[in-house]
């Protein structure tokens, strides 16, 4: 049976059948952070949006080519928007207290690359088939810049290379910050530069030899400026025109909206069809903040009490931010989280009654299995209407009650039913026990090495063969992946092929 995904399009303003280009195979690309500290549930907010599009896909047996990014390149602290002389947050992270603990900017943002994967197991998001680094694109990055130069969309002052905004008449469909829009005017004075030949450009290159992370380009040593990474990224890896683009609201504009601008004129074709945007989290009725002391991060919720964290089972977090729907403002409250640290009891409750939900599962044919796949299929519906997850959450709810109910009543064929239905529950919304992960998804230190590591083995078995050839393809295809190998006679080490 084909089934119909429906989600609400920012550029439409309407709710509309997600219906992927290539049919059955969805790509899509959800904005990730800036890794210049820990993120934020509220970050996690709209990582969780995207994590639950791929969940549903996946569950109408569609195939997902899903990259989220990881911006590793500091952007000025206002979101490029009215800070031009202000530090980028890497820099100013690097300069803080915390950032006592890092040797570099480089540093920074591995360790903060690290946390955030693992933090992302914790809440049992689900991992991308893709997860690139800006700085790891820099190249791809320069060369979409001289293209936008070249045909006449982009050009260069003594500070940059800018964004001609008057060259893409479509600009401000995404947000409505069009271009005879006079009261948004200063809202799109991106970078002050008196050289600019319209206000509202934005930059593509800053020109800055001074600045902590910097690459050289055909304008000298500099750095790219924040939205061309996420329109180079997302084309690299799922192509020129890709089903939908995900990110918070606040990315509508500038972000995405430069991003539409960027790659339609690089390519002549629409980008994404579909743009999803998750509402703003806000805890106890406010907006987070460290000084009002209701800022959390998903290891300050989860973290044992020994290790200065409330030792709250990161499931239930998850469960709570599942609570709202993505398009409503969502207050996160400890009362909300306390009431589902319960609901997470029960479901452990049921899983000590029925046995260990991923093995020997029925196929909803006892009287109880009936019931219980009418709720499975009730949730996959609500998910399938514009991720509806306080009605999925309902059925989750609504069946744990009717089990616990029937508690040692069960037989052994309907325990199997209840395994089934909390296995299906949980690859729909992943509240009841956290996913396996396969050993390369569980690598959190670095997902390349969990490319890498294999080929290298690869490589060593071959030349103790003395397959040369074998060795050689190896050698080439590890610099497909930008890596420089090195053989010494303590083995073999490898490190990423340095930016340009
Ligand atoms: P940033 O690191 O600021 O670029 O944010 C990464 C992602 O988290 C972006 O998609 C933001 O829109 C999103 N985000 C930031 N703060 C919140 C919040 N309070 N609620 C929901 N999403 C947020
Ligand atoms: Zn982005």
């Amino acid at each position: 049976m084909t089934r119909e995904f429906r989600i609400y399009n920012t550029l439409t303003n309407r709710i509309e059948e997600l219906e992927p280009r290539k049919p059955g195979h969805l790509t899509f690309y959800s904005c990730g952070p800036t890794v210049y500290s820990y993120a934020h549930i509220g970050n996690f907010r709209s990582f969780l949006t995207a994590d639950l599009i791929l969940r549903t896909a996946q569950a109408i047996g569609w195939e997902v080519t899903y990259a989220t990014n990881v911006t590793d390149v500091g952007h000025l602290t206002e979101d490029d928007l009215t800070d031009p002389s202000g530090e980028d947050r890497m820099v100013k992270a690097l300069q803080s207290k915390e950032g006592e603990a890092f040797v570099n900017v480089w540093d920074l943002a591995r360790y903060y690359t690290q946390t955030l994967i693992k933090d992302w197991h914790r809440l049992n998001l689900r991992e991308p088939s893709v997860r690139p680094r800006a700085t790891e694109h820099m190249r791809e990055q320069i060369a979409a810049v001289q293209k936008l130069v070249e045909n006449g969309h982009a050009y260069e002052t003594e500070k940059g290379v800018y964004f001609s905004v008057t060259s893409f008449p479509d600009y401000g469909k995404l947000s409505g910050n069009t271009l005879d829009n006079e009261l948004e005017q200063t809202v799109r004075d991106v970078v002050v530069d008196t050289d600019k030949k319209d206000p509202r450009d934005f930059a593509l290159w800053k020109k800055d030899d001074k600045h902590l992370m910097q690459w050289f380009s055909p304008w000298g040593w500099g750095f790219p400026g924040w939205h061309i990474e996420c329109s180079v990224m997302a084309m690299s890896y799922l192509g020129e025109e890709i089903d939908l683009h995900a990110g918070g609201e606040d990315l509508i504009f500038p972000h995405h909206e430069c991003e539409i601008a960027q790659s339609e004129s690089l390519t002549g074709k629409p980008f994404s069809r579909i743009w999803a945007h998750t509402r703003f989290l806000q805890v106890e009725g406010e907006k987070m903040s460290k000084s009002t002391g209701n800022f959390f991060t998903v290891r300050d919720l989860s973290a044992s009490e020994a290790e200065g964290g409330k030792g709250i089972d990161p499931l239930a977090v998850r469960m709570t931010l599942l609570s709202g729907h993505y398009r409503k403002p969502f207050n996160f409250t400890m009362k909300t989280l306390r009431g589902n640290v319960k609901h997470c009891d029960r479901l452990q409750e049921v899983i000590k009654l029925v046995g260990d939900p991923s093995e020997n599962h029925g196929s909803y044919e006892t009287e109880a299995g009936v019931i219980l796949g009418g709720m499975y299929q009730r949730a996959l519906e609500a998910m399938l209407d514009d991720l509806n997850t306080p009605t999925a959450l309902a059925s989750l709810f609504g069946g744990t009650k009717l089990i616990l109910g029937k508690g040692d009543a069960l037989d052994e064929p309907q325990k199997a039913d209840v395994r089934r239905w909390l296995a299906d529950m949980n690859a729909l919304l992943g509240v009841v026990y956290h996913d396996e992960q396969t050993p390369a998804e569980a690598n959190e230190e670095d997902p390349l090495a969990a490319k890498v590591d294999p080929l290298i083995e690869e490589r060593r078995a071959a030349r103790a063969d003395g397959n040369w050839a074998r060795a050689d393809e190896i050698r080439d295809e590890l610099a497909a992946l930008g890596v420089d190998i090195m053989d010494s006679a303590e083995g073999t080490t490898w490190k990423r092929k340095s930016s340009v």
